[in-house]
């Protein structure tokens, strides 16, 4: 069974075309430009596979997910302004025919991690997924189920202590300046040193102020939502930041509840190079294809 993967991120797009058992058989990326010249690029692509049976798409948000919304399948208030309240869903679906699902980036990775602890049999039924990368998002999956209320979840935009070693730093949230993703955010490193990331060593202070912060957002789902795992994905992650926020978590949660070992509670993504909501879209694609 053919079914098909739209990762649209901010930056770029990633298309994917897999069966049943997630194996991805054509992969393509672009930039992420206007709205008509992207769109056009996705459907073309997709349009080579005759026998393509169901697709899911996982948006960078804000995006519309209530099905009796008039703007169902929308992409709403982002800052990309060219992309502010564009239909995304409507225009694939008319050109593709076929049954899709619509959610989010982080909704999507959330899911395909979740499906990949069940292949590995790790009896995970709750998981918290979140990217810390250009921007700072999250998703959750329990008992197979995506969470969502009247939205989608915001996991980036909530708010932590500050650091004592960070109260000069404004942040970069446009709406909220030091929420999560306002100070740990990947341009947060050019904000703060005038350096981009990957060049900042490790033993650089920003990275233990940063797992500070992160580690206070895995407090909050620890004591919100008391998931099974908590995965970190994106740009920003590597396993000597994540061995940081453990410390610190560690510290934060001063034993107060029982969770999993940390190097297993807190973890990087089963599926390697980001590839998390690629498989969870075949896994969605899959499922509304049987729905
Ligand atoms: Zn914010």
């Amino acid at each position: 069974m053919l079914l098909g993967s739209i990762e649209a991120g901010g930056t770029k797009f990633v298309c994917a075309v897999g069966n049943e058992d997630y194996r991805i058989l054509q992969k393509i990326r672009f930039p992420t430009t206007d709205p008509q010249t992207t769109l056009k690029k996705t459907i073309t692509f997709f349009q080579q596979f005759k026998d393509l049976e169901a697709l899911s798409i996982a948006s960078f948000g804000p995006v519309e997910l209530k099905k009796n919304n008039s703007h169902f399948g929308y992409i709403t208030d982002t800052p990309k302004t060219k992309w502010r309240q564009t239909d995304f869903l409507g225009p694939v679906k008319r050109a593709l025919k076929i049954p899709m699902y619509f959610t989010t980036d982080v909704n999507a990775a959330a899911y395909g991690e979740y499906v990949t602890s069940q292949l590995y049999n790790e009896k995970i039924d709750s998981l918290v997924y979140y990217t810390i990368g250009t921007g700072v998002g999250g998703g959750a999956v329990f008992n197979g189920k995506i969470l969502q209320g009247i939205g989608h979840p915001e996991m980036g935009h909530t708010f932590v202590k500050r650091h004592p070693d960070d109260t000069h730093f404004v942040g970069i949230c446009p709406y909220h300046h030091d929420c999560l993703e306002g100070l740990v955010a990947g341009p947060t490193f050019e904000a703060r040193l005038g350096i981009s990331g990957p060049q900042v060593p490790l033993e650089n202070h920003v990275w233990d102020i940063m797992a500070y912060y992160v580690a206070q957002a895995a407090i909050q789902q620890t004591m919100i939502l008391r998931p099974a795992n908590i995965v970190f994905g994106g740009g920003v992650m590597n396993e000597n930041f994540l061995i940081k926020i453990r410390k610190q978590f560690k510290l934060l949660l001063n034993d107060y509840v029982h969770v999993p070992r940390l190097d297993e509670y807190l973890r990087m993504p089963r599926i390697q190079d980001n590839g998390s909501a690629t498989l969870g879209n075949l896994a969605l694609a899959y499922w509304v294809n049987q729905a």
